[in-house]
């Protein structure tokens, strides 16, 4: 198992939980090996991209045997730290936001909101057994239930002034599904998700980069 300490390239880190998840079903399904190509045609990346990758972890394919299912699941599994649940908590709970409370996403990784913030008369209901507290106690209960996560799912308007607030505490990461662009201390992380942009961006791809099959 390669050392802990080595860095691995962000655009690598980002495909990880894809090759995680396509690995645990092929062990579950029995699978011991699986080549570069098979993996490739799973989860859409090409095979060279898929081999570098896997070297960063040590994991070196063999020709005509691929890469043994079992090594690359306990690299993942400790690489994205699947032993240990991270807690996350959820601010603003509208539609996006009560989608979200009501998906499980223990059940693909280990991840768990394990609280839920508004404003709204939604205060002191639960959705999908979590909890809706008011903003009023977002300090106090990010910091008792050691939060490191948040999704912010407000409206843009007061998601700066969340942020800033949440900013002060034990969270290293937010996922902002707010079209605001967030600023943030260096010790947070902002992954923006703005779907509104993403389905755009597919229209003028499927309108201007047509597949050559069509
Ligand atoms: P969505 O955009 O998630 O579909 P929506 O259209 O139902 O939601 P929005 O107006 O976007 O509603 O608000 C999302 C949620 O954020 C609502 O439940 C609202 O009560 C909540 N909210 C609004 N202001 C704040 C605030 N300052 N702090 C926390 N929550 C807030």
């Amino acid at each position: 198992m390669p050392n802990e300490s080595v860095k691995i390239p962000q655009a690598t880190a980002k495909r990880l939980p894809l090759y995680y998840r396509f690995l645990k079903n092929l062990h579950a399904s029995g699978k011991q090996r699986v080549s570069s190509a098979e993996l490739s045609e799973a989860v859409k990346v090409d095979s060279a991209t898929i081999r570098r990758d896997f070297s960063y972890f040590g994991a070196l394919g063999k020709k005509g045997y691929g890469y043994n299912v079992n090594y690359l699941l306990g690299f993942f599994r400790k690489t994205l730290d699947q032993d240990e649940v991270t807690k996350v908590a959820l601010i603003g709970v509208g539609n996006l936001g009560t989608a979200f409370l009501n998906y499980n996403f223990l059940k693909n990784n280990n991840t768990k909101i394990e609280v839920a913030f508004d404003v709204s008369d939604k205060v002191g209901t639960k959705i999908g057994k979590v909890p809706v507290y008011h903003m009023d106690d977002l300090e106090q209960l990010i910091e008792e239930n050691d939060i490191q996560v948040v999704i912010l799912t407000v409206p843009a308007s007061v998601a700066q002034t969340i942020t800033d607030r949440i900013n002060k505490g034990k969270v290293k990461g937010i996922l902002n599904f707010t079209p605001a662009r967030l600023s943030v201390p260096s010790h947070i992380r902002v992954h923006h998700i703005d779907l509104a942009v993403e389905l755009q961006s597919l229209v003028y791809f499927l309108k201007h980069y047509p597949s050559k099959d069509q």
